[in-house]
C-alpha cells in the first residue's frame, strides 16, 4: 500500500509526486484522465511584475529560484525541453501607468527586476506609452511537462476518482477547482476564474520574447504562432469558449498589436483560486492523515515547486509552513 496517496495529477499533484519521488517516497496519483483542466489550458508565463499596478509578487525570488530549479531537473531527468527562460517586454497602457512606473523606478525592489536595455520591439507593436524589459521570466509547457511527468512517474498512475481518502498513510488533494465539491474542505473558500486564451497566426511579428500589455499578453510559441490570453470570469465555471471572450480578446489584441493575424485555437478552462488569492497547503485541522494543496491561481507555475517543498518537509520531517499558505491558519 502506498503511505502517501495524490488526489488529482495536474500542476499540484504531479510537482508533489515529484517532489515525493526525490525523497524516495511510496506514493501514487490517482486522475480522472480529464482532457480540458487548468494546467492543460494554461499558458505556463512566469512573469515577476504583474497586473496594472505592476506589482511584484510576494516570495519572488524564492519561488523563482526553486521553480528554475525544479523544471531544469526534470528536464535533464527526461531530456525533453519544456521550461524556457525568457524576458518579458512590458508596454504601459497609459501615461498614468507610465507614471506609476516611474515611482516604482525608484524602489530597488524594482530597480533590480528590470534590464536596462531598450525594448527593441518592430514597429508592429503599439508601444506609444513606453515600456520596460524584466530581467527574467519564463514560459513553462505546462501539457509537455504533464506528459513528461506521466512518464516519468509512470508506475505511479492511477487513472480514476478517489471517493474516500484512503485507509492508508496520508492522502494530499491536489484537486483543482474540482476541490469545490470536496466535503473535507468545504470550508475552504474557493473563487474560481474562468480563463480563456486564443492561439493566433501573425506572419509579420517576429518576437520570441512574451510582451504584455494592459490585460493582454503575446507568447510565441515560434513560426509566428502566438497564445494570446488571457480572459478572468469570476462568475463563470464551465469550460466552453465564449464568443464573448473571443472577441475581448481580439480587441485586446488589436491594441497590442498593429497587423493582421488569424485565430487558429481558442480554449477556456477555470483557475484554482482561494478568496484571499493565496495557495493553500497543509494538513486537515482535524485529521493529520489528509493533505490539501491548491489555490495555485494564475502564478502557478511559478509558486508551486516551492510550495511542494515545504508540504514534503512538513509531512515527512514536521517543516514550518509559511503562514500565509498553511491550510491550518487560514480557516
Ligand atoms: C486560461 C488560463 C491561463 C493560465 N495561465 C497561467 C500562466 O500563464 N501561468 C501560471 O502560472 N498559471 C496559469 N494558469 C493557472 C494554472 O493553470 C494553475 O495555477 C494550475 O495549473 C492549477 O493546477 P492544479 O493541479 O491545482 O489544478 P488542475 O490543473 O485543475 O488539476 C487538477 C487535476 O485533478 C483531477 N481531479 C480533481 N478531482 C479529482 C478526484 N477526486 N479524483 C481524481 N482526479 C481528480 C482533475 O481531473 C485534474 O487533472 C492559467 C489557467 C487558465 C485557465
Amino acid at each position: 500500500m502506498a503511505e502517501f496517496t495524490i488526489v488529482g495529477g495536474g500542476l499540484a499533484g504531479c510537482v508533489l509526486g515529484w517532489a515525493l519521488s526525490q525523497r524516495g517516497c511510496d506514493f501514487k496519483i490517482i486522475d480522472k484522465f480529464e482532457k480540458i483542466t487548468s494546467t492543460q489550458v494554461a499558458a505556463g508565463i512566469i512573469n515577476p511584475i504583474t497586473g496594472p499596478s505592476l506589482t511584484k509578487g510576494p516570495r519572488l525570488e524564492e519561488f523563482w529560484d526553486k521553480a528554475k530549479i525544479f523544471y531544469r531537473s526534470l528536464e535533464r531527468a527526461s531530456g525533453i525541453e519544456m521550461f524556457r527562460e525568457t524576458k518579458i517586454v512590458r508596454l504601459m497602457d497609459s501615461a498614468k501607468q507610465a507614471e506609476r512606473w516611474k515611482r516604482r523606478m525608484l524602489d530597488p525592489e524594482y530597480t533590480s527586476l528590470v534590464s536596462e536595455e531598450p525594448l527593441g520591439l518592430k514597429n508592429n507593436f503599439n508601444s506609444d506609452h513606453g515600456g520596460f524589459v524584466t530581467n527574467f521570466g519564463a514560459h513553462l509547457n505546462t501539457a509537455a511537462f504533464l506528459e513528461v511527468i506521466k512518464k516519468l512517474l509512470s508506475e505511479h498512475w492511477v487513472e480514476g476518482v478517489l471517493e474516500e481518502p484512503s485507509n492508508h498513510g496520508v492522502t494530499i488533494y491536489c484537486e483543482g477547482v474540482r476541490a469545490i465539491k470536496n466535503p473535507l474542505f468545504d470550508w475552504v473558500k474557493f473563487k474560481p476564474a474562468k480563463g480563456e486564451i486564443l492561439t493566433v497566426k501573425i506572419p509579420d511579428i517576429d518576437e520570441n520574447r512574451i510582451v504584455v500589455r494592459g490585460n493582454i499578453w503575446l507568447l510565441p510559441l515560434g513560426e509566428s504562432i502566438f497564445r494570446v490570453g488571457a480572459t478572468y470570469d469570476w462568475n463563470a465555471n464551465d469550460c466552453e469558449t465564449t464568443r464573448v471572450a473571443r472577441e475581448a480578446l481580439e480587441r485586446r489584441l488589436q491594441k497590442l498589436v498593429s497587423t493582421s493575424y488569424e485565430v487558429i485555437d481558442h480554449r477556456a478552462a477555470v483557475r484554482p483560486v482561494i478568496d484571499t488569492r493565496r495557495a493553500l497547503i497543509g494538513l486537515h485541522p482535524g485529521n493529520d492523515r489528509i493533505g490539501f494543496f491548491n489555490g495555485l491561481g494564475s502564478k502557478g507555475v511559478l509558486s508551486a515547486p516551492y510550495l511542494a517543498e515545504q508540504l514534503v518537509d512538513h509531512i515527512l520531517d514536521s517543516g514550518p509552513i509559511d503562514p500565509e499558505f498553511d491550510l491550518r491558519g487560514n480557516i
